[in-house]
């Protein structure tokens, strides 16, 4: 094989949400190499086996757990390491930590990466902090930075209206905005199925209830991680998918609109902060940040929400 047509990633952090993403890429097909590196190498090592005995079963690709060395070369490297959120914590409570962990993380990558040929993911909450630290911190181009933002909550959010309508969730299109996290919010009206604005597939199907519904609908969406994690601990299958949908907009140069968190240069009049908003998403990682024609209201929420980060962010003094 020759060396361009490999394709690499690398995932820091074998945890539960960095061993069950390497889990869905190796069935993707998308890559030919995937490096794994943890602080503990020998959870690395036992993931890298595991899988490695799945192959067969699989497409073939070299899994094995590295060093910071073995990430020379990756076209995409996601970061996954970190803390989680215990019981009782929210995501912005892990921030001092995980912006510690990342400081170590990209000052040993950067010795091996370089811009121009290496896009960063970042999973590890609070993700849109932990994105601009990792842009702020890596000196790359704000479009080669993204986060998983709101991409696993706008899957919950289109499971849900699917569940209440009885449609398809692929046939409802939908978005969740904001931090991944309590200040998030539901776009409603961006929100279609079958092409129509949500209010008029609820008129002419008779299948929606009222308001309150809705609310109580976006509560299970911004609530979710938090019941999961009282109930098992952690959460990692759905957001694992999230992560290989957006991979696979990258690899595939697909341009598909996702809710990533990236960097905004005055889009929605906002600056200076990583938050999630709907994006094409390709090759060269963020290629539009869509300027939707979002309510007043959902504007205004839009805005709270990007002051709870930037508030974060400036205690940080990067
Ligand atoms: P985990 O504790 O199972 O795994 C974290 C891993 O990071 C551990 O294996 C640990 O050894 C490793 N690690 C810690 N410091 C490191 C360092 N300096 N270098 C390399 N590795 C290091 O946690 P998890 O459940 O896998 O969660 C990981 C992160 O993902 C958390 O921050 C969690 O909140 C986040 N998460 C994000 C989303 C999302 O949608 N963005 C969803 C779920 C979880």
């Amino acid at each position: 094989m020759k060396a361009k047509d490999i394709h690499k990633v690398t995932i820091i952090g074998a945890g539960f949400v960095g061993s069950t993403t390497a889990y869905t890429l190796m069935l993707s097909g998308l890559f030919s190499e995937l490096v794994l590196i943890d602080v503990n190498e020998t959870k690395a090592r036992g993931e890298a086996m595991d899988l490695n005995h799945g192959i067969p079963f699989a497409k073939p690709i070299k899994i094995y757990q590295g060093t910071y060395a073995d990430s020379k070369g990756s076209d995409l490297v996601i970061i996954t390491a970190g803390a989680n959120q215990r019981e009782g914590e929210t995501r912005m409570d892990l921030v001092h930590k995980n912006t510690s962990v990342f400081r170590d993380i990209i000052r040993q990558l950067l010795k091996y990466i370089h811009s121009g040929d290496t896009l960063l993911l970042v999973v590890t909450n609070p993700v849109d902090v932990l994105t601009y630290v990792t842009w702020k911190l890596s000196g790359f181009p704000a479009g080669h930075v993204l986060g998983s933002g709101t991409v696993l909550d706008t899957a919950r959010f289109r499971y849900l209206i699917g569940e209440h309508v009885g449609v398809d969730t692929r046939n409802i299109h939908g978005y969740i905005l904001g931090e991944h996290g309590d200040s998030e919010l539901p776009a409603w009206s961006l929100t279609s199925i079958a092409g129509m604005p949500i209010d008029v597939y609820c008129r002419i199907s008779g299948e929606c209830r009222d308001d309150r519904t809705r609310d109580e609908l976006f509560n299970h969406v911004k609530n979710a991680a938090y019941e999961i994690i009282k109930a098992k601990g952690a959460t990692y299958f759905a957001v694992a998918l999230a992560v290989q949908r957006i991979s696979e907009a990258i690899m595939r140069d697909e341009n598909s609109i996702l809710t990533v968190s990236s960097v905004l240069k005055g889009q929605y009049g906002l600056n200076d902060l990583a938050i999630s908003v709907p994006t094409i998403v390709g090759r060269e990682g963020i290629k539009r940040v869509i300027e939707a024609p979002v309510s007043e209201k959902e504007m205004n929420l839009l805005r709270k929400s990007a002051d709870t980060l930037k508030n974060i962010i400036k205690e940080l003094k990067l």
